[in-house]
């Protein structure tokens, strides 16, 4: 079943009674209607949470667009209601006159429907960190059990490129689920056994020493992308096993002549994630909150909500990870202005992203990254460093056999992680070859400044490509607040160092590196829990829309939809002109000067719908199509991501100009059509 999209309103209103006053009539009717310019389409279902002005939830429920608006004084639309959760439910036996007064509110919530938000110097941010450490660290005061099925705790899962991690609101606080045996994190492997049997993380990793073609790692770089695509392309020299395509037209992959698709491959891991959870949590789990990186297309975030659909999982929201980091650490501050840069540095990528806190609202003002830059190029150059050694040493070279340079990367990253803890490590890998019959040994000492000296031009790339994400985001490095380092390899001290270099200021301590994502995206969990205290979760999550969205019309008119950086949920209509049916090839891309603009699909405009096309986001960053106008009656439109890109630009870079619409020939905007 797919996620009900939320809307979460703030409403002019100071207290129950007002909003009673004004809003109680038309609640006993079921019937509310919502003032907005971008009304939900006409039948479509949702969740809505509304809060007063101070931001204590009012009202929580689930309902259906009746009509809209067609009022242009009062754009809005009037919504069925078609269920109330429990706390909403008194409200409407007040409304309706059945009851007299509201059973009183936990302490907690009013004390903070009383009070705005303090900043942290105030006596009360005392009280609020010691409760948020007792949250975060699952010590709180146990809450009941769930009793009904929006009870159900939602899963806040990282999946990441290298490791997966999973947290859950529970008792009162965050708990941090084991996913191998013990072991909080689970690797992000796949593989085959020689039999064809899947196995999944840590047994999966193993496998990789045993058949390297029959393993899947680094999957998450491949989600939502075409298979034809520029990217893939050049990335396919890179993964040891075969790409191939799908019948959606996207990358795939081939394990023992098999095609599977990237969302299947990583559905195992969801499917694995799910089952460990429920075991942990004795309770069936099925709605889960996943991160993504900020800079995921529509096609690979609605590529991740299927792998969890794949996987039996009901996504309720596909968050980037910048923000979910931010959220834990935010969490419980009452944070006032502040500007976040959170630098990710993982396994096999770097996300770079710069938000913006303002009292409640949290914004990503910028993202990006570098898909091949991580902790496995670190160990490859201790591991390169390590067979010079030898060959120096011995006189002959390391073996090359797959067991043995496993087990040589494998000792690089051990040596690598012992590094961020002391000032030297020693390799001591016995019989890792022979010589004249007699076994021979590795065995070597590398010193952080060693260590340091092998991977600074690494640590440099990772500052220029943070560099570039400043710049795009128009924010110097003297005016971010707070550096929030997360991924495994960001807790090296020499990459501390130089983050901290580059923006002149320590990074933030008490973030755990390898947990925030999850952390954060079980808070968003549990923020969309029917019954969230209003103390806890007054941080309103507002995403932006992280790539522009271009709409290219058959003859080749040319659109710039949305720009990126759009507050979301958001739409447009776009008036293509003419009664015809029509055809338009949508994308989504960087700003002007990137040439990665990538196909999405191609969506028919029937006739009839006076060549009008509205281009809506969720909240998630996910595009829907309807042929119309808002204030129409708007049909749904199929984006068709099997149609082959019209405008796909030849091998070698042949092509004709398209007929740009007035006000898109601007800048840089053909590059990302044509090579110049
Ligand atoms: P991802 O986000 O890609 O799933 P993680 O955040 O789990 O990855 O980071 C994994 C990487 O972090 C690995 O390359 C690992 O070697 C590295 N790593 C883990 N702990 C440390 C440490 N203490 N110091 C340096 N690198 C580390
Ligand atoms: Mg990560």
């Amino acid at each position: 079943m797919a996620g009900l999209p939320l809307i979460k309103l703030r409403l002019p209103y100071e207290s129950e009674e007002e909003f009673l006053a004004k809003l109680g009539p038309s609640l006993a009717r079921n019937q509310i209607f919502v003032g907005t310019r971008s009304p939900k389409a006409l039948g479509t279902v949702f969740a809505f949470l509304f809060v007063l002005k101070n931001g204590a939830k009012i009202l929580g429920g689930e309902g259906k667009v009746e009509s809209i608006s067609a009022d242009p004084a009062r754009p809005g639309m009037t919504v069925a209601i078609r269920a109330l959760d429990h706390d909403s439910q008194d409200l409407l036996a007040l409304a309706n006159g059945t009851r007299k007064s509201r059973p009183p509110a936990p302490a907690a919530a009013a004390a903070a429907a009383a009070q705005p938000a303090t900043p942290p110097t105030d006596p009360a941010a005392e009280e609020r960190k010691r409760r948020r450490e007792a949250i975060l660290s699952g010590a709180s005061s146990p809450s009941q059990p769930p009793t009904k099925r929006s009870d159900a705790p939602i899963l806040g899962i990282d999946l990441g490129t290298t490791n997966c991690r999973v947290a859950v609101w529970k008792g009162g606080g965050i708990k941090h689920l084991p996913l191998e045996g013990r072991n909080l994190n689970m690797p992000s492997v796949v593989a085959f056994d020689e039999k064809g049997r899947l196995l999944v993380g840590a047994r999966a990793k193993a496998h990789v020493l045993v058949d390297p073609k029959s393993a899947i790692f680094g999957a998450k770089r491949l989600v939502g992308r075409r298979a034809g695509s520029r990217k893939v392309k050049e990335m396919a020299s890179r993964f040891p096993y075969e790409l191939a395509q799908d019948e959606h037209g996207d990358v795939a992959v081939k394990v023992q002549g098999k095609v599977i698709s990237v969302p299947q491959v990583l559905s195992y891991l969801l499917h694995e994630i799910r089952d460990r959870a429920s075991t942990e949590l004795g309770c069936a789990t099925v709605r889960a909150v996943i991160g993504v990186p900020a800079y995921f297309n529509d096609r690979q975030r609605q590529a991740v909500r299927y792998a969890g659909q794949l996987a039996g999982l009901e996504i309720v929201r596909v968050l980037s990870e910048p923000t979910a980091v931010a959220v834990a650490y935010g969490f419980g501050k009452g944070l006032t202005r502040k500007r976040l840069l959170v630098y990710d540095l993982g396994g096999g990528t770097l996300d770079a992203s710069v938000l913006e806190a303002t009292g409640d609202d949290l914004e990503v003002a910028g993202a990006g990254g570098d898909n091949f830059l991580g902790g496995l190029d670190f160990d490859a150059r201790v591991s390169r460093w390590l067979e010079e050694r030898f060959q120096a040493t011995q006189g002959f070279a390391l073996p090359v056999d797959p067991l043995s340079r496993q087990r040589v990367r494998d000792a690089a990253e051990t040596a690598k992680i012992q590094l961020s803890e002391r000032a030297d490590a020693r390799v001591m890998l016995p019989v890792i070859a022979q010589k004249d019959g007699e076994p021979v040994s590795l065995d070597a000492s590398l010193d952080r400044a060693k260590l340091e000296a092998l991977t600074a031009d690494l640590v440099e790339r990772s500052l220029a490509v943070t560099r570039v994400v400043l710049t795009a985001s128009e924010i110097p490095p003297s005016a971010i607040d707070e550096v929030l380092l997360v991924g495994g390899q960001s807790q090296s001290p020499a990459v501390r160092a130089a983050v901290e270099g580059l923006i002149g200021k320590p990074a933030h301590r008490d973030l755990d590196p390898f947990a925030s994502v999850a952390i954060g995206a079980a808070l968003i969990g549990r923020a969309l829990l029917d019954d969230p205290s209003a103390e806890t979760f007054s941080l309103h999550v507002e995403e932006k829309l992280s790539l522009a969205v271009f709409a290219r019309t058959l003859e080749g008119a040319f659109h710039r939809v949305l720009d990126a950086g759009s507050p979301l949920p958001c739409e447009k209509t776009v008036a293509f002109g003419g009664a015809k049916a029509l055809e338009v090839a949508v994308y989504q891309g960087e700003k002007d000067d990137s040439p990665d603009l990538e196909f999405l699909g191609l969506a028919r405009v029937p006739a009839g719908a006076q060549g009008e096309l509205t281009f809506q986001l969720s909240a998630d960053g996910m595009l829907s199509l309807f042929a119309g106008a808002p204030t129409q009656t708007r049909r749904p439109v199929a984006l068709d991501s099997r149609a082959a890109d019209p405008f796909a630009l030849p091998e070698d870079g042949a092509a004709t100009l398209p007929a740009l619409a007035a006000d898109d020939r601007k800048g840089g905007l053909l590059s990302r059509f044509f090579k110049k």
